[in-house]
């Protein structure tokens, strides 16, 4: 990335252009980006960078595919690629974050039958070679799920390397109570924390993030669990809503909001109490739940315009969620997501290699 792309990003575009002008305006993104700063730098809970970087000109109209389409679309993709390419991917992303003045970076890498260990050993040499810059935390993908004896066998490889286990229940659709229990138990033995993507697809037919609070509470889990999106909790009623709020207090659970990641929702006829096509951040962080800032995908299959730019998504939490709590903002971007990473002294979560 050249300087000026990073300044901006760092010091706001306003700070730059109006230099010389006698204009004085609040600059948000100024204000808080130094706020962030003083704070140790920005924290991104989620990303996928192991696939950053492999939307093409040729792949890009695959973005319209739906989601569990997706899932096994980036299988000739990850086939293809050497440890070499996935390291290489991996190294562009992890750069773009330093740039921004990330101090640490919470990242799924795909471990399965289809990638299998490729991705582990690219992560391997990239914490190597970037651990002065940055803390790496990393979490396995399971985009085979973790039922079919295959996917399973892929899933127990992972866990061993992996610094928090992660999932992903809608891909063991009708079966999601089992995922969580088969996620929740290795990580207890394993004495980890779990990040599962839940309630991503916006719909009130979702209630995936009410089932992990109550999975959490069954494993004696309580403040080791994390949700990643759960955007369908806002298509619920406001009691419902309520409900599950001062449950996810109580039970520890905290949620990562990856903002661009689900603002592009698809337009649908079902009706819902009206809301953007984001973490209910404005009510979830009143409520006491703990949450944290990622940016998902970048450039890729899944979401090409995403670029990586934690202000962007700082942004357009606080545009979308309608929340302009100042002090929770710089939270959500520094000390939540070291929470969120198991990142802090007092952390539940153990073993941090
Ligand atoms: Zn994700």
């Amino acid at each position: 990335m050249n300087t000026t792309v990073a300044n901006i990003r760092v010091l706001g575009i306003h700070s730059l252009i109006m230099k010389k002008r006698k204009v004085n305006f609040f600059d948000i993104q100024e204000y808080i980006t130094g706020l962030i700063k003083k704070k140790g730098g920005w924290v991104n809970c989620h990303a996928h960078i192991d696939r950053a970087y492999t939307v093409t000109q040729k792949n890009f109209h695959l973005y319209h595919a739906v989601l569990s389409e997706k899932w096994n679309l980036v299988d000739a993709m990850k086939r293809k690629s050497s440890v070499n390419d996935i390291y290489d991917r991996m190294a562009v992303a992890v750069e773009n974050m330093i740039s921004q003045n990330v101090s640490a970076l919470g990242t799924f890498i795909d471990v399965d039958e289809t990638v299998k260990d490729k991705a582990i050993l690219a992560a391997m040499k990239i914490r190597e070679k970037y651990k002065k810059d940055i803390k790496i935390i990393y979490i396995n993908q399971v985009l085979k799920g973790v039922l079919e004896p295959k996917a399973r066998e892929w899933f127990d490889v992972a866990v061993q390397f992996v610094d928090i286990i992660g999932g992903l229940p809608g891909k063991d659709k009708g079966h999601e109570e089992k995922h969580l229990e088969v996620l929740l138990s290795t990580a207890k033995t394993l004495k980890k924390m779990v990040h599962v993507h839940v309630d991503q697809l916006n719909t009130v037919t979702e209630s995936e993030t009410e089932l992990l609070v109550k999975k959490t509470k069954e494993f004696g889990m309580e403040g080791k669990v994390v949700g990643i999106h759960g955007i369908s909790i806002a298509a619920h009623p406001k009691h419902y809503r309520d409900t599950l709020y001062k449950s996810m207090k109580k039970a520890g659970v905290m949620m990562i909001s990856c903002p661009t990641a689900w603002i592009d929702n698809r337009r649908s006829e079902e009706l819902a109490p009206t809301h953007n096509a984001i973490t209910p951040v404005d009510e979830m962080v009143p409520a006491g739940v703990i949450v944290g800032l990622g940016v998902d995908n970048i450039c890729d299959i899944y979401v090409p315009h995403i670029d990586g730019s934690m202000w962007s998504e700082l942004h357009l939490l606080m545009a979308a969620a309608r929340f302009t709590d100042i002090e929770q903002l710089v939270k959500i971007a520094t000390v939540n997501g070291r929470k969120v990473l198991g990142l802090m002294e007092n952390s539940s979560n153990l073993p941090i290699k």
